[in-house]
């Protein structure tokens, strides 16, 4: 009897789906987890270090996105694996394109758990010689720095390793820098080199509140078989966790940037109000013993210029002083206003001012032009889409970009 003419089935409650159990990411995991993972499937323990590599090839040089397009891997083995695990990447929201080439992706992440979707935002940032990618760690952010957007939506979660690795692979899947992908016509890109040749974690979020999954997933990005960026090439930002500070140096490697902003605990209490906690002669004091600091491999102090609030020429002559005997960068950011803030950008005149000070005191400092401001994708700007919207900014952009 087909199911259709039986009357008890006919007479039971329509059940909903069974929940699919979640595939766990093979994305940003390191090569013992992908060797786990497999054996936990029956790889036998003498193919496991060659099927690690293959994998790793096809993930992270190729930039396939389906187990089905591992051509040197056997059929069974992709099968088990389709049934296993994934390796999908954010879906792309919303890509946007500034007037300057700089682009802005909105992505969207699956729930995990009980948890629900998320969404956050990932810059690239074209120049001549290089392409800078700007990367987030977590959803929202705990701290309030008073000058940046992002503080005022409240953390949802941290990123998983593999969703920020998701980023970098889904902006060079973008950009046509994998070999088989091509770049989108008239893409404004870098003449010659890789297209993603640079990464900042400058994104939305504290990276070092997320330390273990930034570590693993800026692992995955300068493994040398992989996508091989070189840690010269990395830089992660902090606004001063200062216990996690070191820890970057010794076990990541890369080059650190502080978002100072201020010269006095008591406006750097307002503006970046983590200083409450770890204050300016603390936060320097890492910076001196940051491993592996030298001419070569400055520390970045970024500076956002602020009129009337820290701007001032005895500002300048005071950030000088602090930061004598670090070998240093100052870079000066130009305030990229958002509906909302109550502060401005200083004057040219007096970035300019400011500027000539701090390089005639042997500081390279240039000014960061401001960069894909058409789309809100300036430093300190970048939301999830649904806190955008809920704050009307997607008006006032309108506005801003008409007028
Ligand atoms: S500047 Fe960084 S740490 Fe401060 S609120 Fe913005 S995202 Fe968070």
């Amino acid at each position: 009897m087909s199911a259709t003419t039986d009357p008890n089935i006919m007479n039971q409650p329509v059940l909903p789906p069974m929940p699919q159990p979640e595939r766990r990411s093979l994305l940003g995991l390191s090569r013992d987890n992908v060797g786990q993972a497999l054996r936990e499937i029956g790889v036998p323990e003498k193919q496991v270090r060659m099927r690690v590599g293959q994998l790793w090839h096809w993930l992270y040089v190729r930039g396939v996105q389906q187990f089905s397009d591992m051509a040197n891997v056997s059929r069974d083995l992709r099968t088990a694996l389709e049934q296993n695990f994934e390796i999908a990447r954010p879906e792309i929201v919303e890509e946007q394109i500034s007037v300057d080439g700089t682009r802005k992706w909105l992505f969207r992440f699956p729930p995990r758990g009980a948890g629900r979707p998320v969404e956050i935002e990932t810059v690239y940032i074209p120049e001549e010689g290089r392409g800078t990618l700007c990367v987030s760690s977590q959803v929202g952010c705990t701290l309030t720095c008073t000058f940046c957007h992002t503080g005022t939506q409240r953390l949802v979660r941290n990123l998983t390793e593999g969703e920020i690795v998701g980023q970098i692979l889904t902006a060079r899947e973008k950009l046509g820098d994998f070999p088989d992908i091509d770049t989108p016509a008239g893409a404004i890109v870098p003449s010659e080199g890789r297209l993603v040749s640079n990464v900042v974690m400058m994104g939305m979020g504290e990276p070092l509140y997320n330390f273990d999954n930034v570590k693993q997933a800026l692992a995955v990005a300068s493994d040398g078989d992989g996508l091989s960026l070189s840690k010269r090439r990395i830089t992660l930002s902090t606004s001063g966790v200062v216990p996690m500070i070191g820890r970057t140096g010794d076990e990541m490697g890369v080059m650190l940037a502080i978002s100072l902003h201020a010269v006095r605990d008591d406006l750097r209490d307002v503006l970046v109000p983590i200083n409450k906690k770890y204050p300016l002669e603390e936060l320097l004091a890492a910076c001196r013993t940051y491993p592996g600091l030298s001419n070569a491999r400055r520390i970045t102090f970024e500076y956002v210029m602020l009129k009337g609030v820290n701007d001032s020429l005895a500002d300048a002559r005071e950030l000088v002083r602090l930061l004598k005997g670090i070998p240093a960068k100052i870079n000066l950011i130009p305030f990229n206003p958002w509906p909302g803030t109550e502060y401005e950008c200083s004057d040219w005149d007096q970035i300019e001012r400011f500027a000539d000070l701090v390089n005639e005191a042997g500081y390279a400092s240039p000014i960061r032009t401001p960069r894909g401001r058409d789309i809100f994708a300036a430093c300190g700007q970048l939301k999830s889409e649904s806190e955008r919207m809920k704050k009307g900014d997607r008006l006032a952009l309108a506005a801003a970009v008409a007028s």
